[in-house]
């Protein structure tokens, strides 16, 4: 008898989850139901950074997230399957006012703090 799963969404996490359940159980059939599909999803249309982050998550979870995020999308990012996979890096600035490091910016690349005597400059836009 074959096993029926149906995934509800296909949105990233839908589609995602569908692919994981798939590989994890390949004789399995595996469905994905929706009422709107790819170009009429959050997911579609969203930046796509990858920047672990979430409010109220214990830090060590986000750490975990983090740390697997940057192993499987940096090299993929860096590797011939980029443009296939459409995982690219991508220069830019994204701007945090915290008090302390959040902790995951040890498994990035490139995360710098601010200098001082550009602070003021920043904080006149973003708050
Ligand atoms: C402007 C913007 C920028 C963003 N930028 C980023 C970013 O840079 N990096 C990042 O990580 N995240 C970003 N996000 C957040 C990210 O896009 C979402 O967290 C993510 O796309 C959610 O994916 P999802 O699969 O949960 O939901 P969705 O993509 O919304 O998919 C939901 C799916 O579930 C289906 N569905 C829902 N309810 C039902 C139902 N009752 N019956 C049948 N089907 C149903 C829908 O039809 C759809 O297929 C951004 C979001 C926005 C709006």
């Amino acid at each position: 008898m074959v096993l029926k799963i149906a995934v509800i969404g296909a949105g990233i996490v839908g589609l995602s989850s569908a692919v994981a359940v798939q590989n994890r159980l390949p004789e399995a059939s595996v469905d994905v139901i929706a009422d709107k599909l790819t170009r009429h999803t959050t997911s579609h249309g969203s930046g796509g950074l990858f920047a672990p982050r979430a409010e109220g998550i214990p830090e060590a979870l986000e750490n975990r997230w983090a740390k697997d995020g940057a192993e499987h999308f940096f090299p993929l990012a860096a590797s011939s399957e980029s443009a296939a996979s459409g995982v690219s890096f991508i220069t830019g600035l994204k701007l945090y006012n915290s008090e302390k490091p959040v902790a995951w910016v040890k498994y990035m690349i490139n995360v710098q703090d601010v200098p001082p005597e550009l602070k003021p400059h920043f904080l006149k836009y973003y708050k």
